[in-house]
């Protein structure tokens, strides 16, 4: 059967409106790769942006979502010398322009003109130049793509942790058990720190035990302060959390505020424990392709088991009915979003 002109994708139109959408099948250019998508992953950004229509840099409705997966090389641009078809690989989100100020300095996640992609809930991705030519990686053998495609959110771990990295012996704090607190959580307890979890999601708190969480705290019955913590990770994104962050570090601790907030929100520092008890308060935002390398090689030498964290699969077609769920509090932690339809191949099409 010849292959149609056009595949299904996910495409957000507004707040809370996401359509499952014919849209014209990619055709590589010069450089450029396209994947046949194996699994894309949901997450808690995925469903901010839902909520939200927009996403301080990816972009904004009308948009195309997903920025975590993983697939099959099926076509490649003209030039394409590292990658054939048939290549199973994982995409990041970004590639960096690597010429800019920020650049030059190494500061690869504050480039200026960083090229993003989402898109990755569809039959076929399309894979830019750039990232293609930095951040397209070749997934370990043996390796299941949906566990490869978990890179995205560790390669953020990653790199925060390298901004406030954990001593032996300390203890951290991390508020949030989402996804990427409990990715945290494995990072610290990996350092040898004793860590304490402080969520709001009772049944989450044997996951974040299995990832080495000594303490799980609901955040209700949580007191700031009560952790003495040398080390705060704020992974909850809310004001409040922001907020409880900097009143759960000891004195000389630090604090890593890493879940963003909406433009509109606010929090207060109180200037007195910041100077006369030297808190550091430092963020952490995305990823760099070194970053996102280092997590797939961890994720190849089974540093995380995935099945902690990705609790359910979903049809492409499904998502709209999915969102709707998580966005109302009640979403799996990730989920494995696969397409039944394969190309050219779909029933009906
Ligand atoms: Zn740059």
């Amino acid at each position: 059967m010849p292959e149609s002109s056009t595949m299904r994708a996910a495409i957000l139109h507004g707040p809370a409106d996401l359509r499952i959408e014919d849209v014209a099948r990619p055709v590589p250019g010069p450089g450029e790769v396209r994947l046949r998508m194996e699994a894309a992953l949901t997450g808690g950004t995925n469903t901010k942006i839902w909520r939200r229509g927009s996403h301080a840099r990816m972009g904004r409705a009308p948009m195309p979502l997903g920025h975590e997966g993983a697939g099959v090389v099926d076509a490649v641009g003209e030039g394409v010398t590292r990658f054939a078809i048939g290549d199973r690989v994982v995409s990041a989100n970004s590639a960096p322009c690597g010429a800019c100020p920020a650049c030059e300095r190494g500061l690869t996640a504050q480039c200026d003109d960083m090229l993003w992609l989402t898109g990755f809930f569809a039959e076929q991705l399309l894979v830019p130049a750039r990232i293609v030519a930095q951040n397209l990686h070749p997934i370990p053998p043996g390796l299941a793509a949906e566990t490869a495609a978990l890179s995205e959110v560790l390669a953020t771990v990653v790199k925060g942790s390298d901004r406030t990295p954990a001593r032996r012996g300390e203890r951290a704090l991390v508020i949030g058990t989402g996804p990427l607190g409990l990715l945290w959580v494995r990072v610290l307890s990996a350092s040898g720190v004793h860590v304490t979890a402080v969520g709001r999601r009772p049944e989450r708190e044997a996951t974040a035990r299995a990832l080495g969480a000594d303490v799980v705290e609901h955040a209700d019955a949580f007191t700031p302060g009560a952790a003495h913590a040398d080390l705060v990770i704020e992974a909850a994104g809310t004001a409040q959390a922001w907020d409880l962050a900097m009143r759960s570090a000891s004195a000389g601790g630090r604090v890593n505020l890493f879940g963003g907030l909406r433009e509109a929100e606010d929090v207060a520092l109180d200037p007195r424990r910041l100077h006369y008890e030297e808190l550091l308060l430092t963020a952490s935002f995305h990823h760099t392709p070194y970053h996102f390398a280092d997590a797939l090689r961890l994720l190849g030498e089974g540093f995380v088991t995935p099945a902690l964290l990705l609790e359910e699969q979903v049809d492409l077609e499904d998502l709209p009915a999915f969102f709707d769920r998580a966005g109302a509090g009640a979403g799996p932690l990730k989920a494995v979003v696969t397409s039944a339809s394969r190309s050219g191949h779909r029933a009906g099409a």
